[in-house]
């Protein structure tokens, strides 16, 4: 895939602390051991293929703005790949991060669309709806 003119991961490692990478045995919200300072990956010619294939959506998205880079906001926009719902996933630490105002206009206006739209920190997650209302998912 071409990369677009500035959506480059720079110094966000964003998804190598929030997300669950089953392959290296490390949970949400912990920072991968190969992570290096300032950013980037430690074992990059030998990253887990799973590494290798990811791209948030923001790097891949040329209508999601600079400004929502997951490190810039706290939360990751993503697909869930075993349904059909449109993600905001946060790391557990800072679990309502989807409520910065960026991010919740945007998955609101996600809802409006008619998507299915779930932000996720670790176990919890929550709803939100095309009418601005949020509420846990049970
Ligand atoms: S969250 Fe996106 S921008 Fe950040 S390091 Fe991962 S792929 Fe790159
Ligand atoms: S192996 Fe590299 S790319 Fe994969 S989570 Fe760790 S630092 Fe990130």
């Amino acid at each position: 895939m071409l990369a677009i003119p500035g959506k480059a991961c720079g110094d966000c490692s964003f998804c190598c602390k929030a997300l669950e990478i089953t392959q290296l045995a490390k949970p949400a919200g912990a920072l991968c051991e190969h992570c290096r300072a300032g950013g980037g990956c430690g074992v990059y010619a030998t990253r887990p293929d799973i590494c290798r294939d990811y791209e948030c959506l923001w790097k891949g998205d040329r209508g999601l703005g600079s400004q929502l880079r997951p490190d810039r906001v706290g939360a990751i926009l993503m697909e869930d790949p075993d349904s059909d719902e449109y993600r905001a996933v946060c790391d557990p630490a800072k679990p309502l991060a989807w409520r910065t105002p960026l991010v919740f206009k945007h998955l609101v206006a996600m809802a409006k669309t008619g998507r299915i739209v779930v932000a996720k920190a670790g176990l919890k997650s929550w709803r939100v709806y095309a009418s601005g209302e949020w509420g846990p998912c049970i």
